[in-house]
């Protein structure tokens, strides 16, 4: 089987051509012909996030948007609101360090309760990742949060899609921010190491999901591969994560029983072995 040489890619999860006598994926030649420029992407969040008084920041108690609240907060004095959305399958983990991160830097924490488990649920059922609906409902209910509070701007802690600009403008004027991108692990982890942020212990990329995990066990049975293989081989692509890392990252998921059981359970589907 080709394997990209440049990302983690191989022919299961992209099409592969040989360029050079060397094998690279659809995504990486499409990445090297049209590179982002780090610089630029930086001087422009620089630049908005300077211009920036009040925002909400999308704070999930994971450690992506664990550092975006740091930076608005701290490093561009922005006055902000952490909004969690809880879809009802946060791991405790997140709540604490949500509580614990906003109680350190003195931000106030609303969390918004909401019922996802029609997402969830097919997502265990067909196998299939939860997690771009889960997301663009969770920034579509940001949206309307931050439409009431009259607030502009959301701050959040994803990374650069494709299309190379770190905001977007949201219908009714909303614009996210997206204020990690092309920020290594390593500079995020020097953020967190500091500050009062627990590692949870969960399956996959996730720090505060527990869906992931028996969604990830189900894709993978289904495929042979994880639904998280594009994102992540996207920060490989970036040079944003040790590959190592990402290939363990995407490598079967080890999953706590117990929390497997518990999500069945509460979503009402019988699980079979
Ligand atoms: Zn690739």
């Amino acid at each position: 089987m080709l394997k990209c040489s440049v990302c983690i890619h191989d022919e299961r999860t992209a099409k592969i051509k040989i360029v050079n006598g060397k094998p690279v994926c659809k995504e990486c030649l499409h990445y090297l012909a049209h590179k982002p420029d780090k610089e630029r992407v930086r001087a422009e969040l620089e630049e908005l996030m300077s211009k920036l008084n009040k925002a909400i920041v999308a704070f999930s108690g994971g450690k992506d948007s664990t550092v975006a609240l740091y930076l608005a907060k701290e490093k561009y004095g922005v006055d902000v609101e952490a909004v969690m959305i809880d879809h009802g399958f946060m791991a405790r983990e997140a709540i604490e360090n949500a509580k614990r991160m906003c109680d350190y830097l003195d931000v106030p924490l609303t969390v918004l309760r909401y019922d996802y488990s029609d997402i969830f649920r097919e997502a265990l059922l067909k196998a299939k990742s939860p997690c771009k609906k889960c997301s663009s409902r969770t920034m579509g209910e940001l949206r309307e949060y931050a439409l009431k509070k009259g607030v502009k701007s959301i701050v959040t802690g994803h990374e650069l899609p494709f299309g190379h600009h770190p905001y977007r403008i949201m219908r009714g004027g909303i614009i996210q921010i997206r204020l990690l991108s092309l920020m290594s692990e390593e500079e995020r982890f020097k953020i967190l190491e500091k500050r009062p942020f627990k590692f949870p212990e969960l399956p996959g990329y996730t720090t505060n999901c527990l869906i992931i995990g028996p969604a990830l066990r189900r894709y993978y049975e289904k495929h042979g591969y994880s639904f998280e293989t594009r994102r992540i081989a996207a920060l490989v692509r970036y040079g944003l994560i040790d590959t190592k890392k990402a290939i363990k990252k995407v490598s079967k998921p080890k999953i706590s029983e117990k929390i497997e059981r518990e999500v069945y359970k509460r979503l009402g589907i019988e699980k079979k072995d």
